[in-house]
């Protein structure tokens, strides 16, 4: 059987994170270790505070489990601070023989508003070092803005920033969450081929843990031997529903995909 490992900050509210990523996992019945990044304090309305995990520990956890474990794929989610980017970006070209998939998931900001890394150098190292051992980027716009150093005003300017993460090193590229006159976009581009776009009808409130629940359910998808534009068709298919059905129940529940 398919094993991934998850590398992403853990959330208590288990609506975003390692919690989240290894739910979607399952749900598509794939194993999934983790191994977290940060410990973060958050509820499902209130972030207040994250750390990371101690450099030596982290890389201990890390080297434990690709040693124990067959794992064929690498999720990476929140990264905290810079010092931990080297790590997993040595573990990663170590073991890149075995691994068929790594996705990145670069998150910057928790939606409940607080940045989720520190340091000047921070990204400027992810794109050093971490996005040239990447197969697939899945930035929101946002995210993409940041890393392109560009605003975005249209939709040809997309273009432009998938050319930006070429020049870093990553091939593929999937910009989410793109709003335009009631539609969310999700942009496919990969260098040297035509882009792909879907589109689901916009649901009129944004949920914590969206963004990881995607991410990871296209690694599944990935995993599951699925090509990419199928992997994502099939990843948007499975993940609107569970927004759909989490927009009902947000008075009760608040903004996390709780499930
Ligand atoms: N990872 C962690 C640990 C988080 O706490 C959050 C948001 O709070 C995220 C990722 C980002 O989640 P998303 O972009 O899916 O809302």
């Amino acid at each position: 059987m398919e094993r991934v490992l998850v590398i992403a900050g853990f959330d208590p509210s288990g609506g975003a994170g390692v919690l989240m990523d290894v739910k979607m996992f399952a749900l598509l019945g794939i194993k999934a270790a983790s191994v977290p990044t940060a410990l973060t304090v958050q509820s499902s309305k209130i972030f207040h505070s994250w750390v990371s995990l101690e450099k030596a520990l982290f890389e201990k956890m890390l080297k434990c489990t690709l040693e124990d474990l067959p794992i064929s794929g690498v999720k990476i989610g929140m990264l905290g601070v810079s010092e931990l980017v080297n790590v997993i970006a040595f573990y990663l070209k170590k073991y890149r023989g075995q691994l068929k998939w790594v996705v990145y998931d670069p998150v910057l900001r928790a939606t409940l508003k607080k940045d989720l890394f520190e340091g000047s150098s921070f990204l400027e190292n992810v794109k050093r070092e971490l996005l040239p051992v990447v197969d697939y980027i899945t930035p929101n716009c946002r995210e993409a803005e940041v890393f392109a150093e560009r605003a975005i005003e249209k939709a040809e300017d997309w273009e432009e920033v998938a050319k930006s993460f070429y020049s870093f090193g990553v091939k593929r590229v999937i910009i989410k969450g793109v709003r335009e006159k009631g539609r969310v976009y999700t942009y496919y581009f990969e260098e040297g081929r035509k882009k792909i776009i879907y589109s689901v009808p916009e649901i009129p409130l944004e949920f914590h843990g969206t963004g990881c629940a995607f991410s990871s359910l296209f690694l599944g998808y990935l995993i599951k031997g699925w090509e990419a534009k199928v992997a994502l068709k099939k990843a948007i298919n499975r993940l609107y529903p569970l927004l759909k059905r989490a927009s009902l129940e947000a008075n009760k529940e608040g903004l996390t995909l709780i499930f």
